[in-house]
């Protein structure tokens, strides 16, 4: 009996990554990811062109360095931690085929009640009226699981029926066994919450771990076919 192909994934429960999918994942977010957009109002919202992938997390979960691992480069995240950028929502083209959609980070003890009012806002609408969101990584700090200021999140996700994924992250602090556990925990947790997803990712940005599975992932989402290339007709002779 032959060995099924595939890459074994950290994803919770195990499951086996498509190689040819892990190689198209590879392939998508080795290419630039450029800043197109920067919402702090809900009226400052691009339109959808691509199919969107939207990070969330409380602050200082580690999404800068999940996000820097995953597109292999500084400057996106660099860019969402720019002063007067960090309180809105981010939009970053990757390569035309998929929109990278970096959300604020909350739970920040100093926000004060009128700015968690607004972001709330602008949080609302977007996850309420983008069609193109097509998932949302939560990112959750493995040491600690789920906590309650991830629940308001958790919550507006379920009311808009916008599917998101748990993602661990520094899983490099943990043992196999307590990952095992908190896994688990997180999966009886969200097995009541409508819109997420059943499989948990398990990610390290500073081991690395975890960074091909969820390249592949967020690869199923992107427009497959090359962007056209727009050649000048060349001019007629009058
Ligand atoms: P953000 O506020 O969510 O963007 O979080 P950052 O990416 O800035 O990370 C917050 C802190 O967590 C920093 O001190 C990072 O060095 C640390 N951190 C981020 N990722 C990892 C990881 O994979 N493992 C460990 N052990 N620490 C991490």
């Amino acid at each position: 009996m032959t060995a099924p192909a595939g890459i074994p994934a950290e994803i919770f429960p195990p499951r086996l990554v498509d190689p040819e999918l892990a190689e198209v994942g590879r392939r998508l977010f080795a290419r630039e990811a450029r800043f197109v957009a920067g919402a702090p109002t809900a009226s400052a919202l691009p339109c959808d062109t691509l199919p969107e992938i939207a990070f969330a997390g409380r602050s200082n979960v580690g999404k800068s360095s999940l996000v820097n691992a995953l597109t292999g480069r500084r400057t996106l995240a660099r860019t969402s931690n720019t002063p007067g950028r960090t309180r809105q929502i981010n939009f970053f083209d990757l390569d035309a085929r998929l929109m990278l959609v970096d959300l604020p980070g909350y739970g920040y003890a100093e926000a004060s009640k009128t700015e968690i009012k607004r972001w709330t806002a602008l949080l609302r609408r977007y996850l309420q009226t983008r069609a193109a969101l097509r998932r949302v990584c939560l990112l959750i700090d493995s040491r600690h699981g789920i906590k309650e200021v991830d629940y308001p999140l958790m919550h507006m996700l379920d009311d808009a029926g916008v599917s998101y994924q748990i993602v661990l992250t520094k899983t490099d602090e943990l043992g196999a066994g307590e990952l095992a556990l908190i896994a688990e925990r997180i999966r009886g947790a969200i097995a009541t919450q409508p819109a997420a997803h059943p499989e948990i990712h398990l990610t390290s940005a500073l081991k690395r771990r975890g960074i091909v599975a969820l390249r592949s992932t967020l690869a199923s989402f992107a427009v497959l076919t090359a962007p056209p290339t727009i050649v000048a007709a060349p001019a007629r002779p009058r």
